[in-house]
């Protein structure tokens, strides 16, 4: 079932990957987009041409999730070019791998600035701006669940965005507005794929009974249903769509 005509909504970290796919999948579901991204303008770009291509409605807004006011600007463009904000998917993150014994400072840092922080960011401003009625949908990870070597300082971002889901579905009572997580598996992207030897990829892919990656599409599906009419009744919950690899 489509989305209202007249929604609005910002997905986060839109240029690329599986917010790319959300983006195309909302507004061919009849949503107007807005693309934000960090520094890949011409993908975003291009993405909101095919959408208008398509018949959709899109415009791009390059903002730093991490930074308060960026992200103050970002949801000023969106009210701007579209007249009010109706769901917002936090999809912006980032990835980096290490040991806990071997992870430098820095590593730690910037995950929690752009995955945690970032989210936190974007939830305040949605607090306060997002119309009665509204959907937000944010990007955990099956790590929480896995809890796979190496992947400590991500997964501590992931948990730490799940809980800020949970409590956030509370404050918003009376509002009419749902707070829920997709938690993907291992899905085809740069944030997967970079720097993994193929083995490894293989390896991950046979783990799920469904022995495959995710597809960004598989993920903007879910993530479409918790935006949509039918998505509705659910508030407060962790989805994880990845094949049942947990
Ligand atoms: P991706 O292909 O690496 O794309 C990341 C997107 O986030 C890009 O659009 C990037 O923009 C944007 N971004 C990064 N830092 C940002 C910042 N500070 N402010 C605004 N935008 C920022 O990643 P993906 O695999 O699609 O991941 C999307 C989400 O799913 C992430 O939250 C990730 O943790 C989660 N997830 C992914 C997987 C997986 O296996 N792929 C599994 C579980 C969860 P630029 O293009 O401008 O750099």
């Amino acid at each position: 079932m489509g989305i209202d005509r007249n929604k609005t909504a910002i997905i986060t970290g839109a240029s690329r990957g599986i917010g790319a796919a959300i983006a195309e999948r909302i507004a061919a579901d009849g949503c107007n987009v807005v693309i934000n991204y960090a520094s890949n303008e011409a993908p975003a770009e291009a993405l909101a041409r095919r959408i208008e291509g398509a018949g959709g409605r899109a415009t791009t807004a390059r903002a730093d999730v991490g930074d308060p006011a960026s992200v103050a600007r970002l949801f000023d463009s969106a009210a701007a070019a579209f007249g009010g904000i109706d769901i917002l998917v936090n999809n912006a993150g980032i990835m980096r791998l290490a040991a806990i014994a071997e992870s430098e400072d820095e590593l730690f840092d910037v995950q929690v600035l752009t995955n945690l922080k970032g989210t936190f960011n974007t939830l305040r401003e949605a607090a306060r701006r997002l119309s009665d009625g509204g959907r937000i949908i944010n990007l955990s990870s099956s790590v929480v669940g896995l809890s796979q070597p190496t992947y400590g300082a991500y997964a501590a971002t992931k948990a730490g965005v799940e809980a800020l889901t949970r409590v956030m579905a509370k404050e918003l009572r009376g509002r009419k507005i749902t707070v829920n997580c997709v938690a993907p598996g291992p899905t085809a992207t740069d944030l997967f794929l970079d720097g993994k030897p193929q083995e490894v990829v293989d390896h991950l892919a046979g783990m799920a009974p469904l022995e495959r990656l995710g597809q960004p599409d598989d993920i903007a599906a879910t993530v479409a249903f918790l935006a949509g009419p039918d998505g509705g009744w659910i508030n407060g919950q962790i989805l994880r769509a990845n094949g049942g690899i947990i």
